[in-house]
């Protein structure tokens, strides 16, 4: 790799970056400060300028991303590589309960008159949406999504219209 693609891939203050939060504003230097703003979801960051990393200044959680050339990619701190391993076992976790609790509906039927008879369906929707939604926390936080940041933006955007 030769100089000029070498300094192509890094972040340089002159030129627009597009926002890694909001993925809509544009990034730029703050004037008189080391750190840098979005001009839509109005978040701070702060750039390592030997690593090129991208920090959020303006939330408790660390994260960080890196520029490639042509987009933000997230760091992954503690590398956490997500492999077929753990999908299937996701996919088991939110299952295996499911079928079984849908098992026991299944061969201890409720009479349809019985009070409470509704309960063994509500119950199998609930343990699935419950392992889910488990599963579902556990991928954002790895995969480091802002979640919470990036509707904060989308909702000061639509109240701005
Ligand atoms: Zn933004």
């Amino acid at each position: 790799m030769n100089r000029k693609d070498l300094s192509k891939d890094k972040f340089s203050d002159d030129g627009d970056y597009p926002c890694p939060v909001c993925h809509h504003g544009q990034i730029s230097t703050m004037p008189l400060m080391e750190a840098l703003a979005c001009n839509f979801c109005r978040h701070i960051f702060t750039l390592d300028a030997v690593t090129q990393h991208l920090t959020m200044a303006d939330s408790s959680l660390p994260l960080t991303w890196r520029w490639n050339g042509r987009g933000w990619r997230s760091v992954y701190q503690n590398g956490i590589v997500i492999g077929w391993g753990i999908v299937l076992g996701a996919i088991a976790f939110v299952l295996l309960p499911t079928t079984l609790v849908a098992l026991s509906a299944y061969i201890f039927p409720a009479e349809p008159q019985a009070f409470l008879s509704w309960l063994p369906i509500f119950w199998i929707g609930l343990t699935f949406v419950c392992h889910l939604l488990l599963v579902v926390s556990i991928a954002i936080e790895s995969y480091q999504f802002p979640v919470f940041a990036y509707l904060n933006a989308m909702q000061r955007n639509l109240l701005r219209r």
